[in-house]
Protein backbone atom coordinates (compact mmCIF):
# COMPACT_ATOMS: atom_id res chain seq x y z
CA UNK A 1 0.00 0.00 0.00
CA UNK A 2 1.88 3.23 -0.97
CA UNK A 3 0.03 5.83 1.62
CA UNK A 4 1.05 9.74 1.21
CA UNK A 5 2.16 11.60 4.67
CA UNK A 6 1.71 15.32 5.52
CA UNK A 7 3.36 16.95 7.85
CA UNK A 8 1.78 20.52 9.89
CA UNK A 9 3.93 23.03 11.77
CA UNK A 10 0.96 25.80 12.80
CA UNK A 11 -1.91 26.77 15.26
CA UNK A 12 -3.29 23.52 16.81
CA UNK A 13 -6.64 24.93 16.44
CA UNK A 14 -6.53 24.34 12.64
CA UNK A 15 -4.57 20.86 13.24
CA UNK A 16 -8.11 18.94 12.47
CA UNK A 17 -8.82 20.98 9.99
CA UNK A 18 -5.78 20.47 7.77
CA UNK A 19 -6.17 16.92 9.31
CA UNK A 20 -9.26 17.26 7.49
CA UNK A 21 -8.57 18.66 3.68
CA UNK A 22 -5.26 16.36 3.54
CA UNK A 23 -7.23 13.40 3.91
CA UNK A 24 -9.79 14.68 1.22
CA UNK A 25 -6.65 14.50 -0.87
CA UNK A 26 -4.87 11.62 -0.21
CA UNK A 27 -2.81 12.16 2.12
CA UNK A 28 -2.41 11.06 6.13
CA UNK A 29 -0.84 12.83 9.08
CA UNK A 30 3.17 11.36 9.55
CA UNK A 31 5.72 12.18 12.00
CA UNK A 32 8.20 10.91 9.97
CA UNK A 33 10.44 14.11 8.03
CA UNK A 34 11.04 11.34 5.01
CA UNK A 35 9.14 10.62 2.13
CA UNK A 36 6.62 13.42 2.93
CA UNK A 37 4.54 14.16 0.45
CA UNK A 38 3.47 17.75 1.30
CA UNK A 39 4.68 20.15 3.89
CA UNK A 40 1.75 22.19 5.32
CA UNK A 41 3.43 25.48 7.42
CA UNK A 42 0.74 28.20 8.77
CA UNK A 43 1.63 31.45 10.82
CA UNK A 44 -0.37 33.92 12.19
CA UNK A 45 1.64 37.18 12.65
CA UNK A 46 -1.63 39.36 14.16
CA UNK A 47 -2.71 40.97 10.76
CA UNK A 48 -2.17 37.84 8.19
CA UNK A 49 -2.65 34.33 8.36
CA UNK A 50 0.18 33.13 5.73
CA UNK A 51 -0.48 29.36 4.34
CA UNK A 52 2.62 27.54 2.95
CA UNK A 53 2.94 24.38 1.13
CA UNK A 54 5.26 22.20 -0.55
CA UNK A 55 3.81 19.35 -2.82
CA UNK A 56 6.74 16.45 -3.73
CA UNK A 57 5.86 13.25 -5.61
CA UNK A 58 8.13 10.97 -7.83
CA UNK A 59 11.25 13.44 -6.91
CA UNK A 60 9.03 16.67 -8.18
CA UNK A 61 7.97 19.67 -5.78
CA UNK A 62 5.97 22.56 -5.78
CA UNK A 63 5.72 25.28 -3.44
CA UNK A 64 3.34 28.36 -2.72
CA UNK A 65 2.56 30.86 -0.15
CA UNK A 66 0.02 33.49 0.54
CA UNK A 67 -0.70 35.59 2.89
CA UNK A 68 -3.98 36.12 4.51
CA UNK A 69 -6.15 38.23 5.89
CA UNK A 70 -6.74 36.62 9.62
CA UNK A 71 -10.63 38.81 9.71
CA UNK A 72 -11.52 36.48 7.26
CA UNK A 73 -12.97 33.46 7.59
CA UNK A 74 -9.82 31.28 7.59
CA UNK A 75 -10.74 27.63 7.83
CA UNK A 76 -12.71 28.96 4.35
CA UNK A 77 -9.66 30.29 2.58
CA UNK A 78 -6.89 28.20 3.97
CA UNK A 79 -8.97 25.11 3.17
CA UNK A 80 -9.60 26.14 -0.44
CA UNK A 81 -5.76 27.25 -1.20
CA UNK A 82 -4.83 23.58 -0.15
CA UNK A 83 -7.16 22.43 -2.65
CA UNK A 84 -6.74 24.63 -5.05
CA UNK A 85 -2.42 24.08 -4.92
CA UNK A 86 -3.01 20.79 -4.97
CA UNK A 87 -5.07 20.76 -8.67
CA UNK A 88 -2.33 22.72 -9.72
CA UNK A 89 0.33 20.52 -8.64
CA UNK A 90 -1.31 17.70 -9.87
CA UNK A 91 -2.84 18.99 -13.30
CA UNK A 92 -6.25 17.72 -11.92
CA UNK A 93 -9.09 20.06 -12.30
CA UNK A 94 -11.60 20.46 -9.30
CA UNK A 95 -13.95 17.44 -9.25
CA UNK A 96 -17.70 17.28 -9.48
CA UNK A 97 -17.70 17.64 -5.55
CA UNK A 98 -15.37 21.41 -6.01
CA UNK A 99 -13.80 22.21 -2.76
CA UNK A 100 -16.52 20.31 -0.95
CA UNK A 101 -14.69 17.99 2.14
CA UNK A 102 -16.06 15.78 4.94
CA UNK A 103 -18.95 13.44 4.80
CA UNK A 104 -22.68 15.48 4.87
CA UNK A 105 -22.49 18.13 2.28
CA UNK A 106 -26.10 18.79 2.47
CA UNK A 107 -25.47 20.27 5.98
CA UNK A 108 -23.71 23.16 4.19
CA UNK A 109 -26.93 23.87 2.00
CA UNK A 110 -29.48 23.54 5.32
CA UNK A 111 -27.15 26.71 6.16
CA UNK A 112 -27.79 28.68 3.46
CA UNK A 113 -31.45 28.00 3.61
CA UNK A 114 -31.37 28.96 8.21
CA UNK A 115 -29.79 32.20 6.18
CA UNK A 116 -32.69 32.75 3.92
CA UNK A 117 -31.53 31.27 0.91
CA UNK A 118 -33.86 29.77 -1.98
CA UNK A 119 -33.30 26.29 -3.56
CA UNK A 120 -31.52 28.69 -6.78
CA UNK A 121 -29.75 30.65 -4.11
CA UNK A 122 -28.59 27.83 -2.76
CA UNK A 123 -27.16 26.48 -5.79
CA UNK A 124 -25.13 29.36 -6.65
CA UNK A 125 -23.12 29.65 -3.25
CA UNK A 126 -22.48 26.13 -3.81
CA UNK A 127 -21.57 26.48 -7.68
CA UNK A 128 -19.81 30.06 -7.19
CA UNK A 129 -17.84 29.82 -3.92
CA UNK A 130 -17.39 25.70 -3.46
CA UNK A 131 -16.51 25.16 -7.42
CA UNK A 132 -19.20 22.42 -7.19
CA UNK A 133 -20.54 20.91 -11.01
CA UNK A 134 -24.30 22.32 -11.78
CA UNK A 135 -25.37 18.79 -11.81
CA UNK A 136 -23.98 18.17 -7.88
CA UNK A 137 -25.59 21.51 -6.79
CA UNK A 138 -28.83 20.45 -7.83
CA UNK A 139 -28.87 17.50 -6.79
CA UNK A 140 -27.80 18.65 -2.95
CA UNK A 141 -30.25 21.43 -3.07
CA UNK A 142 -32.57 19.21 -3.95
CA UNK A 143 -31.66 16.62 -1.26
CA UNK A 144 -31.61 19.29 1.53
CA UNK A 145 -35.10 20.33 0.88
CA UNK A 146 -36.29 16.41 1.08
CA UNK A 147 -34.51 16.32 4.59
CA UNK A 148 -35.62 19.85 5.86
CA UNK A 149 -39.11 19.16 7.48
CA UNK A 150 -37.03 16.40 9.52
CA UNK A 151 -34.32 19.03 10.22
CA UNK A 152 -36.21 21.99 11.42
CA UNK A 153 -39.61 20.78 12.52
CA UNK A 154 -38.08 19.07 15.51
CA UNK A 155 -40.16 21.38 18.40
CA UNK A 156 -37.65 21.78 21.72
CA UNK A 157 -36.17 17.91 21.42
CA UNK A 158 -33.33 17.56 20.19
CA UNK A 159 -30.39 15.51 19.14
CA UNK A 160 -26.81 15.88 20.15
CA UNK A 161 -23.51 14.18 18.57
CA UNK A 162 -20.50 14.06 20.34
CA UNK A 163 -17.49 13.39 18.68
CA UNK A 164 -14.64 11.72 20.22
CA UNK A 165 -11.44 12.52 17.42
CA UNK A 166 -8.95 9.81 18.02
CA UNK A 167 -8.60 6.41 16.26
CA UNK A 168 -5.87 3.20 16.38
CA UNK A 169 -5.17 3.87 13.17
CA UNK A 170 -5.80 5.61 9.85
CA UNK A 171 -8.33 3.74 7.44
CA UNK A 172 -7.32 4.71 3.67
CA UNK A 173 -10.76 6.26 2.97
CA UNK A 174 -11.00 8.57 6.08
CA UNK A 175 -11.79 11.92 5.92
CA UNK A 176 -12.86 12.59 9.55
CA UNK A 177 -10.99 14.71 12.04
CA UNK A 178 -9.11 12.33 13.42
CA UNK A 179 -5.83 11.59 16.06
CA UNK A 180 -3.67 8.08 16.19
CA UNK A 181 -4.60 7.12 20.04
CA UNK A 182 -1.34 5.95 20.36
CA UNK A 183 0.28 8.66 19.78
CA UNK A 184 -1.66 10.69 22.30
CA UNK A 185 0.22 11.28 25.93
CA UNK A 186 -1.38 10.75 29.43
CA UNK A 187 -1.36 14.97 29.71
CA UNK A 188 -2.96 15.11 26.17
CA UNK A 189 -5.92 12.39 27.45
CA UNK A 190 -6.43 13.82 30.64
CA UNK A 191 -6.99 17.66 28.76
CA UNK A 192 -9.34 16.27 26.54
CA UNK A 193 -11.38 14.72 28.81
CA UNK A 194 -11.52 17.70 30.94
CA UNK A 195 -12.52 19.60 28.44
CA UNK A 196 -15.31 17.19 27.15
CA UNK A 197 -16.79 17.22 30.97
CA UNK A 198 -16.70 20.70 30.83
CA UNK A 199 -18.29 21.26 27.63
CA UNK A 200 -20.92 18.62 28.61
CA UNK A 201 -22.25 20.86 31.59
CA UNK A 202 -22.11 23.84 29.50
CA UNK A 203 -24.23 22.18 27.23
CA UNK A 204 -26.92 21.06 29.66
CA UNK A 205 -27.13 24.67 30.92
CA UNK A 206 -27.61 26.17 27.53
CA UNK A 207 -30.46 23.21 26.98
CA UNK A 208 -32.18 24.28 30.02
CA UNK A 209 -31.53 28.13 29.36
CA UNK A 210 -33.78 27.33 26.00
CA UNK A 211 -35.51 24.80 27.32
CA UNK A 212 -34.44 22.26 24.87
CA UNK A 213 -34.55 18.45 25.49
CA UNK A 214 -32.03 15.56 24.52
CA UNK A 215 -33.45 13.00 23.09
CA UNK A 216 -31.26 10.97 21.15
CA UNK A 217 -27.41 10.77 21.57
CA UNK A 218 -24.92 9.58 19.39
CA UNK A 219 -21.38 9.34 20.58
CA UNK A 220 -19.64 8.83 17.01
CA UNK A 221 -16.11 9.91 15.99
CA UNK A 222 -13.40 8.66 15.73
CA UNK A 223 -13.67 5.52 17.64
CA UNK A 224 -15.09 6.38 20.86
CA UNK A 225 -14.52 3.12 22.46
CA UNK A 226 -10.17 3.36 22.03
CA UNK A 227 -10.09 5.59 24.69
CA UNK A 228 -8.72 4.05 28.07
CA UNK A 229 -11.91 3.82 30.25
CA UNK A 230 -10.27 6.19 33.13
CA UNK A 231 -11.14 8.47 30.11
CA UNK A 232 -14.22 7.04 28.32
CA UNK A 233 -16.35 6.16 31.81
CA UNK A 234 -16.29 9.63 33.23
CA UNK A 235 -17.56 11.14 30.04
CA UNK A 236 -20.25 8.13 29.81
CA UNK A 237 -21.71 9.37 33.59
CA UNK A 238 -21.65 12.89 32.47
CA UNK A 239 -23.84 12.15 29.89
CA UNK A 240 -25.79 10.22 31.58
CA UNK A 241 -26.06 12.69 34.33
CA UNK A 242 -26.67 15.47 32.30
CA UNK A 243 -29.07 14.37 29.88
CA UNK A 244 -31.65 12.09 31.56
CA UNK A 245 -34.31 12.52 28.51
CA UNK A 246 -32.68 10.24 25.81
CA UNK A 247 -34.70 7.93 24.92
CA UNK A 248 -31.81 6.52 21.94
CA UNK A 249 -28.52 6.73 22.74
CA UNK A 250 -26.16 5.26 20.80
CA UNK A 251 -22.23 4.50 21.08
CA UNK A 252 -19.74 3.43 17.80
CA UNK A 253 -17.92 0.96 19.23
CA UNK A 254 -16.52 0.88 15.41
CA UNK A 255 -13.41 -0.72 15.94
CA UNK A 256 -13.98 -4.47 16.60
CA UNK A 257 -10.77 -5.11 18.02
CA UNK A 258 -11.32 -1.97 20.69
CA UNK A 259 -14.35 -3.10 22.33
CA UNK A 260 -13.96 -5.97 25.00
CA UNK A 261 -16.68 -7.17 27.29
CA UNK A 262 -15.57 -4.90 29.88
CA UNK A 263 -16.05 -1.97 27.77
CA UNK A 264 -19.21 -2.75 26.31
CA UNK A 265 -20.80 -3.60 29.42
CA UNK A 266 -20.02 -0.61 31.08
CA UNK A 267 -21.60 1.76 28.21
CA UNK A 268 -24.86 -0.67 28.63
CA UNK A 269 -24.46 0.07 32.62
CA UNK A 270 -24.46 3.74 31.55
CA UNK A 271 -27.52 3.63 29.82
CA UNK A 272 -25.83 2.84 26.00
CA UNK A 273 -29.01 1.44 24.78
CA UNK A 274 -27.85 0.99 20.81
CA UNK A 275 -24.21 0.10 19.64
CA UNK A 276 -22.85 0.10 16.52
CA UNK A 277 -20.27 -2.24 15.29
CA UNK A 278 -18.67 -1.16 11.56
CA UNK A 279 -16.97 -4.05 10.09
CA UNK A 280 -17.16 -1.55 6.59
CA UNK A 281 -16.46 -5.09 4.45
CA UNK A 282 -16.01 -9.05 6.07
CA UNK A 283 -13.26 -9.82 3.70
CA UNK A 284 -9.50 -10.01 5.00
CA UNK A 285 -7.69 -8.83 2.50
CA UNK A 286 -9.91 -5.52 2.04
CA UNK A 287 -9.86 -4.83 5.79
CA UNK A 288 -5.87 -5.08 5.42
CA UNK A 289 -5.80 -2.96 2.45
CA UNK A 290 -8.05 -0.45 4.37
CA UNK A 291 -5.37 -0.16 7.30
CA UNK A 292 -8.25 -1.57 9.70
CA UNK A 293 -6.34 -3.55 11.86
CA UNK A 294 -8.73 -5.84 12.88
CA UNK A 295 -9.95 -9.74 11.85
CA UNK A 296 -13.24 -11.04 10.36
CA UNK A 297 -13.01 -13.23 13.34
CA UNK A 298 -12.57 -10.15 15.88
CA UNK A 299 -15.89 -9.00 14.09
CA UNK A 300 -17.96 -11.91 14.82
CA UNK A 301 -16.38 -12.23 18.56
CA UNK A 302 -17.65 -8.61 19.15
CA UNK A 303 -21.20 -8.93 17.88
CA UNK A 304 -21.64 -11.86 19.82
CA UNK A 305 -20.47 -9.85 22.77
CA UNK A 306 -22.91 -7.35 22.05
CA UNK A 307 -25.71 -9.91 22.30
CA UNK A 308 -24.00 -11.50 25.60
CA UNK A 309 -23.63 -7.85 27.24
CA UNK A 310 -27.19 -7.39 26.40
CA UNK A 311 -27.90 -4.77 23.76
CA UNK A 312 -31.26 -5.06 22.31
CA UNK A 313 -30.50 -2.81 19.55
CA UNK A 314 -27.09 -3.36 16.78
CA UNK A 315 -26.26 -1.49 14.25
CA UNK A 316 -23.71 -2.58 11.78
CA UNK A 317 -21.96 -0.27 9.18
CA UNK A 318 -21.07 -1.05 5.66
CA UNK A 319 -19.34 0.97 2.89
CA UNK A 320 -20.32 0.29 -0.60
CA UNK A 321 -17.52 1.24 -3.64
CA UNK A 322 -14.21 0.44 -1.54
CA UNK A 323 -11.25 0.05 -4.15
CA UNK A 324 -10.78 -3.47 -4.99
CA UNK A 325 -14.52 -4.32 -3.87
CA UNK A 326 -16.78 -6.95 -6.14
CA UNK A 327 -20.62 -7.31 -6.43
CA UNK A 328 -19.60 -10.58 -5.11
CA UNK A 329 -18.09 -9.30 -1.62
CA UNK A 330 -20.93 -7.03 -1.41
CA UNK A 331 -23.31 -9.99 -1.63
CA UNK A 332 -21.32 -11.89 1.26
CA UNK A 333 -21.57 -9.34 2.97
CA UNK A 334 -25.30 -8.90 3.04
CA UNK A 335 -25.70 -12.65 3.43
CA UNK A 336 -23.62 -12.59 6.38
CA UNK A 337 -25.92 -9.48 7.77
CA UNK A 338 -28.88 -11.71 7.51
CA UNK A 339 -27.15 -14.59 9.00
CA UNK A 340 -26.19 -12.24 11.98
CA UNK A 341 -29.18 -10.17 12.20
CA UNK A 342 -28.96 -7.10 13.55
CA UNK A 343 -31.68 -4.63 14.42
CA UNK A 344 -30.06 -1.94 12.02
CA UNK A 345 -28.18 -1.62 9.18
CA UNK A 346 -25.97 0.83 7.86
CA UNK A 347 -24.96 1.21 4.14
CA UNK A 348 -22.74 3.85 3.53
CA UNK A 349 -21.46 4.78 -0.71
CA UNK A 350 -18.27 6.07 -0.85
CA UNK A 351 -17.81 9.30 -2.51
CA UNK A 352 -14.65 10.53 -3.22
CA UNK A 353 -14.73 14.76 -2.89
CA UNK A 354 -11.11 15.66 -3.77
CA UNK A 355 -7.77 14.98 -5.56
CA UNK A 356 -6.49 11.65 -6.37
CA UNK A 357 -6.33 9.40 -3.51
CA UNK A 358 -4.04 6.46 -2.69
CA UNK A 359 -2.67 3.28 -4.86
CA UNK A 360 -3.47 0.27 -2.79
CA UNK A 361 -2.51 -3.51 -4.01
CA UNK A 362 -4.67 -5.98 -3.06
CA UNK A 363 -5.71 -9.49 -4.90
CA UNK A 364 -2.38 -8.94 -6.57
CA UNK A 365 -4.06 -6.25 -8.44
CA UNK A 366 -3.20 -2.48 -8.04
CA UNK A 367 -6.13 0.11 -7.65
CA UNK A 368 -5.69 3.87 -7.87
CA UNK A 369 -8.71 5.96 -6.88
CA UNK A 370 -8.72 9.33 -9.37
CA UNK A 371 -11.79 11.69 -9.43
S1 LIG B 1 -12.44 4.31 12.34
FE1 LIG B 1 -13.68 5.88 11.34
S2 LIG B 1 -12.88 7.86 12.05
FE2 LIG B 1 -11.34 6.28 12.53
S3 LIG B 1 -9.88 6.32 10.83
FE3 LIG B 1 -11.43 4.73 10.39
S4 LIG B 1 -13.05 5.78 9.21
FE4 LIG B 1 -11.77 7.36 10.18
Amino acid sequence: MSVKTYTYCGPESLHSLIGQVMASLGYVGGRESRDVGAAITLRDDGSHLYVGCTFTEDGQSWSSEIGLLSKDDPRKLVKDCLIHWHQRFTGHGPGPWGTLIGVRPTKLVHHLFDQGLDERGAEKVLTDDYDVADKTAKDLVAMASLQRPYVTDRGRKIALYVGIPYCPSHCLYCSFPSRLIGGEGEDGLTAFRDAMLRDFDDLADLCRDYGLDVTSLYVGGGTPTCLPPWVLKPLMERLARNFPSVREWTVEAGRPDTAEEGVLTMLKDCGVNRISVNPQTMQQHLLDALGRRHSVDDIYTMYETCRKVGFSVINMDFIAGLPGQTVGDMQENMEIVCKLHPENVTIHTLALKNGHLYSITTCGKKFRWLT
